[in-house]
């Protein structure tokens, strides 16, 4: 059974809205850090074992900045998201360039950075040597397609992701770059997304360290890391079970033992990029009820909306709700808890067992860490909201401020502002 406790009391939660108005999303400093130590402990073992965690999960500097106090670097994937980077003083190898697509202004500040970069595509060697020149260190993406029988529901049959090179690609790949200079080696995949069984990491973790003999065998390479990619899921619903790290940990190594060690490819540097199971569970989206309708269904509008948390409408996904101050109570009401956007997805859940709801609830999304805020949207004129972080001395710190409705005009046309401003004029002077 996953834990779905709080980590606030009513009074101390009562005491936050009074401060700071919801929604808002709130993160536990403690336990973020407590569960990347966990992480960094499963893989102990492991020659300087690396954990970048992936910025647009929760793309907040004081969110990076706490996890680079515990050894953690960055995975980003655009030019914000390396000035993110940058802000939290993760700087250089520190940091994974895994990006798709990508611009030349990005491989340029990239390279200026002195990330790791790595690249989705064969025909970027030539663009990244345009553009921005070819660094000593490159890493390429590995998309097995056909190659790896079990597909997963948010990446999907990696023969169908536009992500990394194929097999004949990947070799190809390293023989041009050997040939153009390149001295240090990495290779990445990241074939599974939200995934609870353990076994399927350690499967990865055997089909790359079989690639890497294979590329050694017929390249002579020898290669500096392995990424394994993120994708270690979270258990959104209670009956599910975290995964079980120092298992997926012990499993790897021996794998690493069999493959890498007995054919002289030791030391490996192994990593990963997972963000997700970094800062997901430990992230909370706090709402309040502001109105109760019974037509065919019984609906509970909250004061948040899908732009808030996105994933329930876009993937179906269950996020657990606990009505504060109500968890002893029976969950014998039937309730569809919506948002206010005019789009009939915009549901955090649907025919949802709970207790009985009222006007002023304080209602908690749960497991809205990462991927939560940072899929916010401004559609409907809603505001992103505030995101606070609960200190280990119980303290809460601001640190990102709500959106306002000058922040959503600010990129409009100069003519547009004045009209506006001389509306809202207008208004005061009627009041
Ligand atoms: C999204 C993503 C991650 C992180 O995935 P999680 O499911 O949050 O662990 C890591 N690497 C790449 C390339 C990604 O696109």
């Amino acid at each position: 059974m996953a834990n779905k406790d709080l980590p606030f009391a009513k009074a101390q939660l009562e005491e936050i809205i009074g401060q700071y108005p919801t929604p808002f999303h709130i993160y536990d400093e403690e336990a973020i850090r407590q569960n990347a130590r966990k992480l960094l402990a499963a893989f102990s073992w492991a020659p300087q074992f690396k954990e970048y965690f992936a910025v647009k999960a929760t793309p907040n500097p004081t969110i990076l900045r706490i996890l680079r106090e515990e050894g953690i670097g960055a995975d980003c994937s655009s030019l914000p998201e390396l000035l993110l980077a940058e802000m939290a003083g993760i700087t250089g190898e520190d940091i994974m360039f895994s990006s798709n697509d990508t611009p030349a202004e990005e491989f340029q500040k990239a390279r200026k950075m002195g990330a790791n970069i790595n690249l989705d595509d064969i025909s970027h060697i030539d663009y990244l040597e345009k553009h921005a020149g070819i660094p000593e260190l490159i890493s390429f993406r590995y998309n097995p397609g056909p190659l790896m029988k079990n597909g997963n529901t948010i990446i999907g049959y990696p023969e169908e992701a536009k992500y990394g090179l194929t097999k004949e690609q990947i070799f190809e790949a390293y023989r041009i770059v050997k040939e153009k200079g390149v001295k240090r080696f990495g290779i990445h995949t990241m074939v599974i997304s939200n995934e609870l069984n353990p076994d399927s990491f350690i499967a990865t973790a055997r089909m790359m360290f079989e690639m890497i003999l294979e590329i050694h065998q017929k390249l002579g390479i020898s290669m500096e890391f392995v990424n394994f990619g993120g994708g270690i899921g979270i258990p959104y619903k209670p009956e599910q079970q975290p995964v079980d790290l120092e298992y997926v940990g012990q499993g790897i190594k021996a794998v690493y033992e069999e493959i890498i060690v007995a054919n002289g490819l030791h030391p490996l540097r192994i990593s990963m990029e997972c963000g997700r199971m970094i800062t997901g569970p430990y992230g909370y989206l706090v709402a309040k009820v502001l109105h109760k309708k019974a037509i065919y269904k019984n609906y509970i509008g909250l004061d948040a909306c899908m732009a808030n948390l996105m994933r329930p409408a876009l993937y179906g996904s269950y996020h657990h709700i606990t009505v504060v101050g109500k968890e002893k109570l029976p969950l014998d009401h039937i309730y569809d808890v919506t948002g206010s956007l005019c789009e009939n997805n915009d549901k955090f859940a649907i025919d949802r067992q709970l207790p009985v709801m009222d006007i002023g609830d304080i209602v908690v999304i749960h497991d809205a860490g990462a991927h939560g805020f940072a899929m916010g949207f401004n559609y409907n004129g809603k505001l992103r909201s505030a995101e606070l972080l609960l200190k280990p001395s119980g303290k809460v710190e601001l640190i990102r401020r709500s959106e306002t409705i000058a922040d959503y005009f600010a990129t409009l046309d100069v003519a547009e502002l004045k009209l506006n401003q001389a509306a809202a004029a207008v208004s005061e002077n009627d009041n």
